[in-house]
């Protein structure tokens, strides 16, 4: 992880968030290269799962929300971390990591214990510590049991080893914003901590201004905000993300929900692996428990990523009923049924949300591909998502013919293929290829003097590091195929 992140900043992925200022806890700027692969990756979702469906629909829904939004969708109260306080460091963490980290640390000299020789206090039952054990997961455990177990472990401070810890409070994650500018007459509204209820509040307009049946679905990729705390795995966790989500509505009456939930599962394998080539023995699912699951969701997976620090989520998938459009449906006294065209019946749609956070994705991508070969480190992302598709180099820049020429491709690549191409003259053509090779760059071609006489040139593959003569007309060609 260090030298994923040593890279992210000496190459321009990711730098500390307003670092001239001292920095500010877990927020994070992307760099010029981070941001092109931020964006190709929004890209191609949206290309993936908007553009090319007949049943999915985007919006853009605006981050400030009313406070009702929130109120309704349950957020205003349930939506909060458990946190404690060490007395003697005085680091603030959440009760679930600290404890989820001991568990994993832990594993094997917790998995000898009998539970059944244990003294529990009356909120920890047996059955609930060979969960926590086994699963290395306290979701949906209450305050007072996160207590009990810190205490029951013994489990110290990870940053000064000491076992004196505040007891649990529960502390709100939504960033409440003041709007006018008039004292006293402002009134409160939040950003948002999920782009979800935006799928929702619009359910109606999206239903009267487009033609959409059921089963359809809601798509938006956006920034989402949670006051957390967070321990410091790079864009993993910020208190500022974006999410791509979808709302997939459906008439509970007349689609088997198990069959939409299993293609979804499908369908995000597949774009996690086929079209962005993620490692599969590095993916796994895991299905929540009835305990760490939300009370309105019939099932939730999570597509988990082994990252340097563990498996967690990167991409969730939950079948969400149709408890949010009951909700705004209560609270805003909007009729959210619609009829189903066939029968005639009146109904409100059930949903199925696969939510995706795109700096995990990210994360991800750059995790997975990062490689240190005997004399260089390679990036070997996806050319599909890869920050710059080619690097355009003169073999030597004090050569005006050569340079001519050069200028000549880099300007027709720059006008034929879809995205980022890079110039590079400096130092020498092994210096210039290890250069790309980290920020993942596909393929450079070197303009030489052949080149002057054939017009072909050198296209180098940044996987195998073999080149191949390609002519300068077939070049735009031959990268846009492999690009599709
Ligand atoms: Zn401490």
């Amino acid at each position: 992880m260090e030298k994923l992140t040593a890279l992210f900043k000496r190459r321009g992925f990711v730098y500390p968030g307003s670092e001239i200022y001292g920095g500010l806890a877990n927020t994070y700027d992307y760099g010029p290269v981070g941001t092109e692969l931020l964006r190709n990756i929004k890209n191609l979702w949206w290309k993936e799962f908007v553009i090319k469906r007949d049943d999915i629909v985007g919006i853009e829904a605006s981050i400030i929300s009313h406070r009702k939004v929130w109120e309704a969708s349950g957020h205003t109260v349930g939506f909060s971390d458990a946190l404690v306080d060490c007395k003697k460091c005085k680091v603030r963490l959440r009760a679930d990591q600290l404890i989820e980290d001991y568990l994993e640390k832990n594993a094997s000299t917790l998995e000898e214990i009998d539970v059944t020789e244990l003294v529990l206090p009356e909120v920890l039952s047996q059955e609930d510590v060979i969960h926590y054990i086994q699963e290395k997961k306290v979701e949906g455990f209450s305050e007072a049991q996160l207590d009990a177990i810190i205490k029951l472990h013994a489990i110290p401070c990870p940053n000064c080893t000491a076992v004196d810890w505040t007891p649990v409070r529960r502390f709100n994650l939504l960033f409440p914003v003041k709007l006018g500018i008039v004292e006293g007459e402002q009134s409160l509204a939040y950003l948002r901590g999920e782009t979800a209820q935006g799928m929702f509040i619009n359910f109606e307009n999206v239903v009267n201004s487009t033609r959409v049946k059921l089963p359809f679905g809601i798509a938006q990729i956006g920034k989402s905000f949670r006051n957390e705390i967070t321990l410091g795995n790079s864009v993993f966790r910020t208190i500022e993300f974006d999410q791509a989500e979808i709302e997939y509505f459906f008439n509970p009456r007349k689609d088997d929900w198990e069959k939409i939930f299993d293609n979804w599962k499908k369908l995000m394998w597949e774009f996690i692996t086929e079209r962005l080539g993620v490692t599969k023995e590095n993916l796994r699912w895991r299905e929540h428990s009835d305990k760490e699951r939300s009370f309105y969701s019939k099932k939730t997976v999570d597509l988990e990523y082994k990252y340097p620090f563990g498996f967690k989520e990167l991409w969730g998938l939950a079948y969400r009923t149709d408890y949010d459009l009951k909700q705004h449906a209560t609270f805003s006294k909007h009729d959210l049924s619609i009829v189903d065209p066939e029968t005639n019946e009146k109904i409100i749609p059930h949903v199925i949300e696969p939510a995706l956070g795109i700096n995990r994705l990210f994360l991800t991508l750059l995790s997975d591909a990062y490689i240190e070969e005997k004399d260089r480190i390679v990036l070997r992302l996806n050319p599909r998502i890869a920050p710059i598709k080619a690097a355009v180099f003169p073999l030597l820049k004090n050569r005006q013919d050569l340079v001519e020429k050069a200028r000549k491709v880099y300007q027709m690549l720059k006008d034929s293929v879809d995205g980022k191409i890079l110039w590079d003259d400096r130092g020498n053509i092994g210096k210039r290829y290890l250069s790309q090779d980290e920020i993942g760059t596909p393929w450079c071609v070197t303009i030489d003097f052949d080149t002057l006489v054939d017009d072909t040139v050198t296209v180098r593959d940044r996987d195998t590091t073999q080149q191949e003569r390609i002519a300068i007309q077939d070049l735009a060609n031959y990268f846009n195929n492999k690009l599709l």
